[in-house]
């Protein structure tokens, strides 16, 4: 045996592995943070989706609520990997609120692997992030949505606009918000700080989860006003 071997080998006899869904034991040899239980829970947005907002559906091309809707968004259109369950809310979760290495690279490694399905973001070369605010960055150390943006920009190529804007209201949690609230909550929540880095440039914007669209559709609008030309959303989760 190799000693690297012998290594893995006692490490996992001393602490074995558990998912982090459901913390079942994960086998020696199986590399994952989720049991095959909880891979198998996850669910792909494949191949059916809503053109607009991203949703997995079931068939046509808009979901009922991008076709209720009255005021078309502001961005052209959102795209999500999974669809927002158990399994990938206990890890988006522990992402947020304790920095963990290999779940930032598990969600981006998520992202970039599916990325290059989605041929609508072929017109864009430009890759942000949604800011959190002073407060929140000084508090949490870093920012989620950030820390994935970097990842794909080094593996896509795009380029990464850093610090275009920034968050000048802190908004209330939108967890019991309903839509209408949401919009009104993160409404003027935005600056743009240097509007020569978004000119004319189509943007996609990443984020953890995509709920009801209002922070997104907020941050579109602002990049737009300032002269962004096209843009697009990308989150990990649509809820
Ligand atoms: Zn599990
Ligand atoms: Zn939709």
């Amino acid at each position: 045996m190799f000693l690297k071997e012998v290594k893995e080998t006692l490490l996992h006899f001393l602490f074995p592995p558990v998912c982090f869904s459901c913390e079942m034991d994960i086998p020696q040899g199986q590399k994952d943070i989720l049991c095959a239980k909880c891979l198998s829970n996850l669910i792909y947005i494949n191949p059916l989706y809503c053109k607009i907002c991203g949703i997995k559906i079931d068939g046509g091309d808009v979901c009922y609520h991008c076709r209720k809707r009255d005021k078309k968004y502001k961005f052209e259109f959102s795209r999500s990997v999974f669809m927002y369950n158990k399994e990938i809310s206990s890890i988006i979760i522990a992402y947020k609120y304790e920095k963990k290495d290999w779940l930032s690279k598990w969600i981006s490694r998520k992202m970039i692997d599916k990325f290059k399905d989605y041929e609508e973001f072929k017109d864009y070369n430009f890759i942000t992030y949604v800011p959190i605010s002073k407060k929140k960055l000084r508090k949490r150390g870093f920012n989620q949505s950030e820390l994935i943006a970097r990842d794909i920009s080094n593996e896509t190529g795009l380029s990464l606009i850093k610090d275009a804007v920034i968050k000048i209201k802190e908004s209330k949690s939108q967890v019991d918000l309903n839509a209408k609230e949401r919009e009104e909550n993160v409404k003027d929540s935005f600056k743009v700080i240097k509007p020569e880095i978004i000119q004319d440039r189509n943007i996609i914007i990443i984020d953890d989860v995509a709920t009801t669209m209002s922070t997104l559709n907020e941050l579109a609008g602002v990049l737009k006003e300032f002269g962004a030309q096209k843009i697009a959303c990308y989150t990990a989760a649509r809820e």
